[in-house]
């Protein structure tokens, strides 16, 4: 009996859902694909490209990881009819890799013959660290195949380093982040600093390193990604830009959807290559918490409004 949600125990667990929701609104799309085929088109008319992903992680049922690689490939078929500018971006764990590596490079495979077909990027997201290892692998499988193939670093793990320099020398493509999961001080940098420090590091090396490679690059070509929000670092990859001999095609800045939109529309009236990451689907609740975690004042402005209501 006393573990019965008391009426206003189910109150206030629906107040919060909502007000969750209405802070999710910013993040994501919406549930559906034409939610989110409806924001990309929106992307490309301020300059953007879009960067869309079906929410969802660690996957384990047969019938929801089928579901989802059927969605990523309708996806991709309407982002080529529609003509949109935009690509997909995939979670290992959606795919299948909690249940086995096997079945998720089999699974990335068919959506790589689907992209190819379609003339679409395809990123891999990086989770967290226990799938650190098979997500480059499967990388280092599929790049052989299929150019048009990226996957995430993050500068919170030792490792990043290493991973990039061995990713640049195969002709990888990377997306820099800081990273969104928490991770014990053995293999991650435990203080803001010695992330930023990291990613200053890690941009230093693509950069530079990205054309020593390769020479002989075509302007359009995408080589790496700058994902943050963070104005030092942005400026700083501008810095690094200036000094490099890299295209200003050939690297983009990535964001989330609904955070520094003034920032993305100051960067596309400079002449950067401008991409938004978009989330779409029901399975948000995973998404937002990483996202509030990231920002005091977005759990603050929960807390205000939770209790103003
Ligand atoms: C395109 C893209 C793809 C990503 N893919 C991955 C991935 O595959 N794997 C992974 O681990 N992580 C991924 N991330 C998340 C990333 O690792 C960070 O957790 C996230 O970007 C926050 O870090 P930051 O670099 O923006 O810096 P922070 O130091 O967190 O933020 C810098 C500034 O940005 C603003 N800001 C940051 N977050 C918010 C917010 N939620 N709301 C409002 N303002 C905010 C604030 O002004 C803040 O001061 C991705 C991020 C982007 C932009």
């Amino acid at each position: 009996m006393d573990n019965q949600p008391n009426h206003s125990d189910s109150h206030n667990y629906l107040l919060m859902e909502r007000l969750l929701l209405r802070l999710v609104k910013k993040w994501a799309a919406g549930g559906d694909m034409e939610d989110a085929l409806m924001a990309a088109k929106n992307c490309n008319m301020k300059g953007q490209k879009a960067i869309l992903n079906y929410l969802g992680e660690d996957l384990t049922e047969e019938e929801r990881i089928n579901r989802t690689i059927q969605e990523y490939s309708n996806l991709l078929e309407r982002l080529y009819l529609s003509q949109i500018e935009g690509c997909i971006s995939v979670k290992p764990s959606q795919l299948g890799l909690s249940v086995s590596y096997e079945l998720c490079l089999k699974n990335l495979r068919a959506l790589t013959k689907r992209a190819i077909e379609f003339g679409r990027f395809i990123w891999i997201d990086m989770e967290s660290s226990k799938y650190t290892d098979d997500t480059l692998m499967m990388y280092l499988e599929l790049i052989g195949r299929h150019h048009d193939i990226g996957v995430v670093l993050q500068s919170a793990l030792r490792r990043s380093a290493s991973d990039l320099l061995h990713l640049i020398e195969v002709g990888g493509k990377v997306r820099l982040v800081k990273g969104a999961y928490h991770e014990n001080e053995q293999i991650a940098f435990a203080s803001h600093d010695e992330v930023n420090a990291n990613y200053i590091k890690l941009l230093d090396i693509l950069f530079n390193r990205n054309y020593i490679n390769n020479k002989q690059v075509d302007n359009n070509t995408l080589k790496f990604a700058v994902a943050t929000h963070d104005s030092k670092l942005i400026e700083h990859a501008i810095g690094l830009w200036k000094t490099s001999k890299i295209g200003i095609k050939n690297f983009e800045f990535e964001f989330l959807k609904g955070i520094r939109d003034e920032l993305k529309r100051d960067l596309v009236e400079e002449g950067f290559r401008v991409a938004e990451y978009i989330p779409y689907g029901d399975e948000w609740l995973p998404y937002s918490v990483r996202r509030l975690r990231e920002r005091k004042r977005n759990i603050f402005l929960l807390a205000r409004s939770l209790v103003q209501s």
